[in-house]
């Protein structure tokens, strides 16, 4: 499962899954700017991969591992900073260090025979589209370096360093199916049944969620949308009962701003989707397809009307360490 050397792990690769949102209601906003929110989140099988990799001197001990230094790097996918401060994959590992002791800052003195954790980030997610890229890549660097750094942290102390990083990545750090709400930090693992097949419509140009936000409060929009159709949905494992239940109260906000977002989804549902909705604060768009196959077709059908098309499942499990 990981490269090894001398029994210690030197290399471990996550890959993390994707997430869509089947369901999504504000709840309100408070007063410090976060809104209240309510959402049924599940993984989908569009993935991105961290690779930690332990560079030590030759002759170091593993447990010197406590004055480590980081270096990250990425695939060169636009849009994804590079700078450590901005990159949450890199706060994460910022985080991790400073809750169990590991490491210390870069250029503080020490250049030479200090072990380095260097991150190596391939995306497949696309970029502020609406699908956690950020927040996964920032779950999947907690589970590999708790590995690789032998911290052993336990889910939940992972979820709580998690919750400081940002609102979906304690849902990311667990994966499958869940019920969040408060700013969505707060997640409960909802009964699911049946795999569902979707046909995943990306936009080039990425749309900021802080500013669907905050077209969504200029709207003025207010809903008592409830997810029990969902949930339902999920306990029966009832596609069509799903494609008929998703509901997103971000979605006005998105198509408001990004008008093309509306006849994207309803190209979907002409070429025979189950249900279609904007992901989260989008742009990307997803429809519901009754099988595998059928989603496949119905990909045919719309890829002139999206600059990427993927089908993909969900739900799709959560981090996962793979051969490195
Ligand atoms: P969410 O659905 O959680 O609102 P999103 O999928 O819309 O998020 P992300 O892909 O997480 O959006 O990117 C949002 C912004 O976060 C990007 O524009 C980028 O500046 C920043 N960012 C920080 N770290 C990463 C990362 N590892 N991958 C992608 N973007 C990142």
């Amino acid at each position: 499962m990981y490269g090894m050397a001398g029994g210690e792990p030197t290399c471990v690769r996550v890959r993390v899954p994707s997430k869509v949102n089947l369901f999504l209601a504000i709840r309100g906003r408070r007063d410090d700017g976060y809104h209240e929110l309510v959402t049924v989140l599940q993984t989908l099988s569009i993935y991105d991969t961290v690779r930690a990799v332990l560079d030590r001197p030759e002759g170091v001990h593993p447990a010197t591992r406590r004055f480590m230094e980081l270096a990250f790097s990425h695939d060169g996918t636009d849009g994804v900073p590079l700078d450590d401060a901005e990159n949450l994959a890199v706060r994460a590992a910022r985080r991790l260090m400073e809750a169990t002791g590991v490491g210390r800052a870069v250029g503080d003195g020490h250049t030479t025979e200090v072990p380095i954790t260097r991150l190596h980030l391939t995306k497949r997610i696309p970029v502020a589209a609406g699908m956690a890229g950020g927040s996964a890549d920032a779950a999947a660097v907690l589970v590999a370096l708790n590995h690789l750094w032998d911290v052993d942290l336990g889910r939940s102390e992972l979820r709580e360093l998690a919750a400081e990083l940002g609102s979906d990545v304690p849902f990311c750090v667990t994966g499958g199916t869940a019920l969040a709400t408060g700013t969505g930090t707060a997640t409960a693992q909802v009964l699911a049944r049946g795999t569902y097949a979707w046909v995943v419509g990306i936009s080039d140009e990425p749309l900021s969620t802080a500013d669907v936000y905050r077209a969504y409060d200029e709207l003025g929009h207010t809903s008592d949308a409830e997810p029990d159709a969902v949930l339902q949905a999920l306990r029966t494992g009832d596609a069509e009962a799903l494609g008929a239940a998703l509901h997103n109260d971000l979605e006005v906000a998105a198509c408001h701003l990004r008008p093309e977002l509306r006849g994207r989804r309803d190209a979907l549902l002409e070429a025979g989707a189950l249900g279609a909705i904007v992901s989260g604060s989008g742009p990307t768009v997803v429809g519901l397809a009754a099988s595998p196959q059928e989603a496949v077709a119905l990909a045919d059908r719309v890829r002139d009307r999206f600059e990427r098309v993927e089908v993909a499942l969900s739900p799709a499990g959560g981090p996962e360490v793979v051969e490195p």
